[in-house]
């Protein structure tokens, strides 16, 4: 029991940024600090510190609290977990008074765990330092690997002693619980014990006996699990064990690492990213400290969304066989679907990180690292050889392999960056690249849209519209009108919105209009831009891509144009190589051409006056579109509640919702003045 005094002075000392600052990149503005939330998926920072008021609050998702909050709520910990942690951290000594059996018995399931490991971190390092056996058979395993013994303290590398039951009979002994040992997976016990209700140390025994042990901390530095390596080469067992899965060890969320490399992926901004545990502390020994391994696992999306929270710069350190290839290619791929950089180096000759740093000095292997490290393009491209260059198939291969990455990434600048660099490098027309990139991700997005759809008849589907009249099958209506649902008739609705605003950049993207903002010094001005930058701005702002895929190209291309400063007229869309793109041109100057020519008396003048005042009516049909897509939204979160009873996720969506119907209701109001206006 921590007593109240301690818990002041704790409360008093720690600082909101500093216990913050650990786990979130800050930056101050104004009187306050932002981050990405560590709580929910966000791109850009809605998550305020104040160091004043001395909490934290997201905007996004509604989380708020104080430093014992943050740190209970960032690594699941209890209230004494999490102001023990600050202790820690502060240095500052809790006098604790003996724990009563009643309070032994409330701790927590994950509490227990944690305490045990706690207890066997401890025992292997002291069976390590301070044992005859520890000193000659494992420090020398470590010695001889060319650890030195400042990093062995660091990592918390210990020795498990090679007897069957040494550490059960010593961790039952001090009181730790059977049913402990088992869960945390310490100990074994084998199946003809399954039914025995009162376990004792006959019916156990150690997982990791004979040994040398990796302690593996999470991001706060408590001990979720171990791994465990043999010594010596031999091929009879399994050269490393680790904890099996337990409520504290999920392996597909916990980076090995992680704890000692934070501050510095924060500092250098980007991450290394290894195969294994003696990778991360060979590194270290070289100075290298932004450093982490998906140990005992393939790379998951969990872990790379941790590292996300750090940055968004990854490179991928693995040994140049083929295993290392098929992971770091597997690696690459998620990392760019998240929407991070990546670069990747493979070591040569079956070299890994610790290998390879043991036969150069550190400012060698920092060379060898920097100077070898490529943006995944050029990467592949050093892979394809000469010879291949010149064989078609294997060149075409090649190139599909690099698209396919390139398909991946979500940001739409990006990909245009990448189609640019590998344009260049396998000498390629860039508009051709960029078709085939287009061609997959509409093909990915039909076969989404079609996953989620009930099964269709082709043949039945007849409706003339510009989605039936290309070659491409992405651009095959997927349903037929008889199963037209409630979704369809929103995408439906979607698509018309999209295509109003196509129509208007194409027809008016040229015209320039006023709009207001702050300068610098906080004075209100007016500034000219074109419609359609304003356009193209106000929906990457808020990250909006649209529905339909065919619209996006579009927008796609527009954006393309733009940026060699090009302000493209309906004449370019509708001679457009593409002829996805064209269609759709076509298509919508007719629509105009219909509504003016037509129905003159009644919409003439509606399209007249829309030119009149082309800064409303385009304000307008975003507005309209964002509040119709806000809507969605708010909708697919609300059915997504319907069969969902996690509390965390039902609190979670909740809060979700209510951000968007706050977003809406702004919408709503800006709508308002446009129409009133
Ligand atoms: P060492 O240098 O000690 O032989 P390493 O880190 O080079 O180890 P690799 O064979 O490259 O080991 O494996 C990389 C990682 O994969 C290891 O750190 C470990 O986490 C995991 N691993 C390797 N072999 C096994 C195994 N037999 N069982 C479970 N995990 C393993
Ligand atoms: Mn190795």
């Amino acid at each position: 029991m921590i007593p109240k005094d301690t818990i002041e002075q704790i409360l008093y000392y720690a600082r909101i940024d500093e216990v913050v600052g650990d786990f979130v990149p800050l930056k101050k503005r104004g009187s306050n600090m932002w981050g990405n939330c560590p709580f929910h998926n966000e791109k850009s920072p809605s998550f305020s510190v104040s160091p004043t008021k001395g909490i934290y609050k997201c905007f996004g998702c509604g989380k708020a609290g104080n430093s014992v909050n943050f740190v209970m709520e960032i690594d699941k910990k209890t209230y004494p977990e999490a102001l023990r942690y600050l202790a820690a951290k502060y240095n500052i000594h809790i006098e604790e008074r003996e724990v009563t059996p009643e309070e032994l018995v409330a701790q927590s399931e994950k509490e227990s765990l944690r305490i045990l490991n706690t207890f066997a971190n401890k025992t292997f390092q002291h069976q390590l330092w301070e044992t005859d056996e520890g000193k000659s058979i494992g420090l020398g395993y470590f010695r001889q690997r060319g650890f030195r013994d400042d990093i062995i303290k660091k990592f918390e590398l210990g020795l498990s002693f090679d007897d069957r039951k040494g550490f059960t009979k010593e961790a039952l002994k001090k009181g730790y619980k059977a049913e402990y040992l088992v869960k945390s997976g310490l100990s074994i016990r084998p199946e003809r014990h399954e039914n025995v209700t009162e376990l004792t140390a006959e019916h156990l025994f150690d997982r990791f006996a004979g040994r040398v042990m990796f302690p593996i901390h999470g991001v706060s530095g408590d001990v979720l699990g171990f791994g465990g390596r043999i010594l010596g080469n031999t091929k009879e067992v399994a050269k490393y064990l680790n904890s099996p899965q337990s409520d504290i060890y999920d392996k597909s969320k916990i980076l090995y690492g992680l704890y000692y490399a934070k501050k510095s992926i924060q500092q250098e901004d980007f991450c290394f990213l290894v195969e294994g545990y003696t990778d991360v502390i060979a590194m270290h020994q070289a100075g290298i400290e932004n450093v982490v391994a998906s140990s005992g696992t393939s790379l998951t999306i969990e872990q790379i969304k941790l590292i996300q929270r750090f940055t968004n710069n990854i490179t991928i350190l693995y040994d140049g066989d083929a295993a290392g290839q098929k992971a770091s290619e597997r690696g690459t791929s998620l990392i760019l679907e998240e929407g991070m950089n990546v670069r990747v180096l493979l070591f040569p000759d079956n070299d890994d990180p610790d290998s390879f740093s043991k036969k150069v000095s550190p400012e060698e292997l920092k060379d060898f690292i920097k100077n070898n490290s490529h943006d995944f393009i050029t990467y592949s491209a050093s892979r394809i050889s000469d010879e291949a260059k010149r064989d078609p198939i294997k060149k075409t291969e090649f190139i599909r392999h690099i698209i396919d990455n390139i398909a991946l990434i979500p940001d739409s600048i990006s990909r245009n960056v990448y189609i640019k660099e590998c344009s260049r490098i396998v000498d390629l027309d860039e508009q051709v690249l960029s078709l085939e990139v287009n061609k997959i991700r509409i093909d990915k997005e039909t076969r989404k849209q079609k996953d989620k759809n009930k099964p269709f008849n082709q043949q039945q589907n007849q409706t003339p519209n510009v989605q039936n009249e290309s070659s491409s099958p992405a651009l095959i209506n997927p349903e037929p009108p008889e199963v037209v649902d409630e979704r369809q008739a929103t995408l439906d609705m979607f698509d018309a919105i999209e295509r109003n605003i196509s129509r208007l950049l194409l027809k008016y993207g040229n015209n320039l209009m006023d709009i207001e903002h702050y300068t610098q010094e906080g004075e209100l001005a007016t500034m000219q831009i074109s419609v359609s930058e304003y356009i193209l701005f106000e929906l990457f702002h808020d990250e909006l891509n649209f529905v339909n895929p065919i619209n996006q190209l579009l927008l796609d291309e527009f954006v393309h144009q733009l940026k060699d400063d090009r302000i493209p007229n309906e004449g370019y869309f509708v001679h457009h190589v593409n002829p996805a793109v064209s269609q759709l041109a076509i298509q919508l100057t007719a629509e105009d051409h219909n509504l003016s020519e037509n129905w003159a008396e009644k919409y003439g003048i509606l399209i007249e006056m829309e030119g009149m005042n082309i800064k409303k009516t385009v304000e307008q049909a975003l507005y309209i579109y964002k509040d119709k897509r806000l809507q969605g939204m708010i909708h697919e979160l609300k059915e997504s509640l319907k069969d969902n009873d996690n509390f965390d996720d039902v609190m979670m969506t909740l809060s979700e919702i209510k951000k968007y119907e706050s977003f809406k209701a702004r919408v709503n109001q800006l709508l308002g003045r446009t129409i009133v206006r």
